[in-house]
């Protein structure tokens, strides 16, 4: 049983679930946490992902109060199919639920992306990550770094180091995508940590707003109503194109033609990485550490100037292969039937 239920986990199922369902039986939960057209089914359809056999409503709501019905729900779900093992990926409720009701089962637990730390408490996805790799059987890391990580935290599960399945989405999606704009800068932020804090937000819209040039941001919902309630968006409307949040097709278009990309998200980090496009991330810790340390990635908080010196940098010679060659999703599915066939 796989258990995804936001955008970051539709794209990374997209490299694993075709491949698993070749060689075993997968039920998809999807749990509802991004419900709308444009967070989710977009992705199902682009990225060729099944669709789910079971479909939850259960967005909405704090972390504590989503994350505990999903819990229930899916001890209902686990009871009646009964699977050899759980699937999860990355950092969000939907990874802890399923992790944690599929241990508390009984149930094995397999988790992609496993061994990802910005090392900040603070951030609810840190979180996540943590406990889902303690009740974790099967840790598939992206990086040695991840594996690292757990073996300091000495995880009960397995590591394997399987590569990152993003680098897969990339290679599969990418000879369909079509670059037509080019020379702007593109933007996503929704952390809850930027764009919660109405203070934090408004930087966050003087340092948008000071920027060169044409800058693009497809605006994500949580940070549309935030940006609504604060009365900032026309503001912001005025010096930055705002657009719907896109489909990954369009989407990576647009990273792809960018001189370089502002953003709070974990994936979009990485995704620029691989597309040889500078990052400024609008966060004082990243888990992508690695991207940092190669050059391509600046971290400047919400810090205006610090975000125009990042841009005047100009980018490394080298872009190193650090997540792999494309094979992750490959390496998940072998490590799953193994630990199913195994003793
Ligand atoms: N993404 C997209 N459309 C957008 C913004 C992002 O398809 O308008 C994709 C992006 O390419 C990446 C994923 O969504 O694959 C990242 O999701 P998000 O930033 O929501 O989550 P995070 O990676 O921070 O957990």
């Amino acid at each position: 049983m796989t258990v995804v239920g936001n955008r970051p986990q539709f794209v990374k199922a997209a490299a694993v679930s075709w491949r698993l369902r070749a060689r075993a039986e997968e039920v998809l939960v999807h749990t509802g946490q991004h419900y709308d057209e444009e967070l989710s089914q977009v992705f199902f359809s682009e990225l060729g992902l099944p669709a789910p056999e079971h479909r939850l409503d259960l967005g909405g709501g704090s972390n504590t109060a989503q994350t505990a019905r999903m819990l229930e729900a899916l001890e209902g779900l686990l009871a009646s199919e009964r699977p050899d093992l759980v699937l999860v990926y990355g950092d969000t409720n939907s990874t802890l639920a399923g992790a944690l009701a599929a241990a508390q089962a009984g149930i094995r637990v397999a988790h992609v992306e496993a061994g990802m730390r910005s090392f900040d408490r603070a951030m609810p996805e840190e979180l996540n990550r943590v406990l889902t790799d303690h009740a974790s059987t099967l840790l598939l890391c992206p990086s040695e770094p991840a594996a690292e990580n757990l073996r300091r935290e000495a995880v009960a599960g397995r590591i394997e180091v399987v590569g990152d399945v993003m680098v897969d989405v990339a290679r599969l999606v990418g000879p369909r995508v079509e670059v037509e704009r080019q020379g702007h800068l593109l933007v996503t932020a929704h952390r809850a940590g930027n764009v919660d804090d109405p203070a934090r937000l408004a930087r966050l819209v003087e340092l948008l707003t000071g920027l060169p040039g044409e800058v693009l941001f497809p605006l994500h919902p949580r940070t549309r109503a935030r940006l609504e309630a604060a009365g900032l968006l026309d503001a912001l409307a005025r010096k930055v194109e705002i657009l719907p949040p896109l489909g990954y097709l369009e989407f990576t278009a647009l990273l792809r033609g960018a001189t370089a990309v502002l953003t709070d998200s974990g994936g979009v980090q990485k995704e620029a990485y691989l597309a040889g496009v500078p990052c400024v991330t609008l966060r004082d810790t990243t888990e992508w550490t690695e991207t940092v340390e190669a050059g391509w990635n600046t971290l400047v908080d919400l810090d205006p100037v610090a975000a125009q010196a990042a841009l005047q940098r100009p980018a490394p010679a080298e872009r190193p292969p650090l997540y792999g060659d494309g094979r992750a999703g490959e390496r998940v599915v072998d490590a799953l039937l193994s630990l199913v066939s195994g003793p």
